[in-house]
C-alpha cells in the first residue's frame, strides 16, 4: 500500500487498537441482544453499564446522564429539535454563524416556526456571551406564556480550532432562563471537559474523532429530560429506542478513556508539531494567515495562502500521499468558501487558497517536515 501521511484527524482518527480489541467479543461470540432477560444477555447489558459509567466519569457527569446515539450528527439533532417540543411551544434558538451543519441545518428546520438568531463572531470565530445573553431578552417581554429559550455553540470549531469561552456562555444562556447546548464533537478527548464545572446542560460527542469506532456517540442531558426522539422500546430510558450498539459503545468508552488519561502528553506532543510546522512554514517566505483563535484545538492549523485554490493544494498534495482538508469532511461537495471562513471576515484572496491540516497524536516531524516540503514543491515550484 502507498505511504500515507495522515493530517485530517478533525475529519476522522485512526480507530485505537485496544478499542478494536475491547469490540471484538461483542461482534463475535457475545451476540445476545442486551434488553432480553436471560443469562446469555447479561454480559452485554453489564458492558453498556461499565461503558455508561466510563464515559460519565471522563466528563464529569452522573451515568444515568448519558444517552447513547449513533454519533454527532444525531446528538445534536435530537438536542435541537426536542428540547421543549410541546405542542404550542414557541422557541426562541441563539446558535452561532459557524456551527457545523449538523446543528445549523437543525435549526433552519425550525425557523419556519420558531425564532432562531444566528450570532456573528469576531475575526477569531469567537462569540460573545453578552451577545448571547441579548437575545434572551425575550423573555422580559414575553409574547406568549409557552415560551421556551434554547442555545447551542460548539466547544470547539472543526474548521478553524478556536475554542469558545463555554463556561461564560452557559452562564449568559443560565443568566436568562435559557438551556445551553455544546456541540462537542471535536472537543472531546483532546481538551479536557469536565460538564459540572462548566455548568453546560447538553453535550454532543462522536466516538470516531477521538480513535473510537464510527457510527457511535453519547448525548449528555444534564437533567432537561429532553423529548425521545426515536420511538420504540425502552433503551435509554425509554428516550432513545433501537438496539443498542454494543461493540460501538464498548469501543467508545475505552478509546475516551485512553485519550483522556494522556491527555496532558497528547497535547504537548501537538504543540511542539504545530511549531515546528508553522517556523518552517513562515521561514519558507510563503504568504499565509493562520485562521483561529490563540485558544484553539491541539493540531489543528487552518492555513490561508494569498491568492492561491485551496482545492488544488488538496489534490496536489493527495498525489504526494498526503491527507488534509479544505474545510469540514462533510462539507468537500460544495467548492465556495466555507460559511466559517465568510464569517470570520477573512479576506477573498486568502479565504480561497485555505487548507486545513488537523495533526494527531500518531504524526511526526516528519510528516510535517513532509508536508511544509509539499506546500513549497507546489507554491513555489522548487
Ligand atoms: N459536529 C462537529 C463539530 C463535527 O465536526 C462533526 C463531524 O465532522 C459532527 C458534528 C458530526 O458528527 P458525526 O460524523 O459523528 O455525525
Amino acid at each position: 500500500m502507498r505511504q500515507i501521511i495522515y493530517a485530517d484527524n478533525a475529519a476522522t482518527t485512526k480507530l485505537d487498537n485496544e478499542a478494536f480489541e475491547a469490540m471484538i467479543p461483542w461482534l463475535t461470540e457475545e451476540y445476545a441482544n442486551p434488553s432480553q432477560p436471560y443469562f446469555f444477555s447479561k454480559k452485554p447489558k453489564m458492558a453498556i453499564k461499565k461503558a455508561r459509567e466510563t464515559i460519565a466519569e471522563c466528563i464529569g457527569a452522573e451515568p444515568e446522564q448519558i444517552f447513547f446515539t449513533s454519533g454527532g450528527t444525531e446528538s445534536d439533532n435530537w438536542a435541537i429539535k426536542c428540547y421543549g417540543c410541546s405542542p404550542g411551544d414557541v422557541r426562541v434558538i441563539a446558535t452561532s454563524a459557524i456551527e457545523h451543519h449538523a446543528v445549523l441545518n437543525a435549526c433552519k428546520n425550525l425557523d419556519k416556526i420558531h425564532s432562531v438568531v444566528y450570532l456573528p463572531v469576531d475575526k477569531n470565530g469567537l462569540v460573545s456571551p453578552i451577545e448571547l445573553e441579548k437575545v434572551f431578552d425575550w423573555r422580559d417581554k414575553p409574547i406568549c406564556t409557552c415560551m421556551t429559550f434554547f442555545s447551542s455553540v460548539m466547544f470547539a470549531n472543526n474548521e478553524i480550532g478556536t475554542i469558545q469561552p463555554i463556561k461564560e456562555l452557559a452562564e449568559a444562556a443560565h443568566n436568562k432562563g435559557a438551556c445551553f447546548h455544546t456541540d462537542a464533537v471535536q472537543a472531546i478527548g483532546h481538551i479536557p471537559i469536565n460538564v459540572k464545572e462548566l455548568g453546560v446542560d447538553l453535550l454532543s460527542a462522536s466516538a470516531h474523532k477521538f480513535n473510537g469506532p464510527k457510527g457511535v456517540g453519547f448525548l449528555y442531558d444534564s437533567g432537561y429530560h429532553i423529548y425521545p426522539h426515536n420511538d420504540g422500546g425502552s433503551q435509554e430510558d425509554g428516550r432513545r429506542a433501537g438496539t443498542e450498539n454494543v461493540a460501538g459503545i464498548v469501543g467508545m468508552a475505552v478509546a475516551l478513556k485512553k485519550n483522556c488519561d494522556s491527555l496532558e502528553k497528547n497535547q504537548h506532543h501537538l504543540a511542539l508539531l504545530e511549531n515546528h510546522l508553522l517556523t518552517r512554514l513562515s521561514l519558507s517566505g510563503l504568504d499565509f494567515v493562520r485562521n483561529g483563535a490563540e485558544n484553539h484545538l491541539p493540531g489543528l492549523l487552518s492555513l490561508s495562502f494569498n491568492k492561491c485554490d485551496g482545492e488544488m493544494l488538496l489534490h496536489r498534495l493527495d498525489l504526494m500521499g498526503i491527507c488534509v482538508s479544505t474545510g469540514a469532511a462533510c462539507d468537500t461537495k460544495r467548492t465556495q468558501v466555507s460559511h466559517v471562513l465568510k464569517a470570520i471576515g477573512l479576506e477573498d484572496r486568502y479565504a480561497r487558497g485555505t487548507i486545513r491540516i488537523s495533526l494527531g497524536k500518531d504524526n511526526t516531524i516528519e510528516d510535517c517536515d513532509a508536508i511544509v516540503d509539499g506546500l513549497v514543491k507546489i507554491l513555489k515550484g522548487n
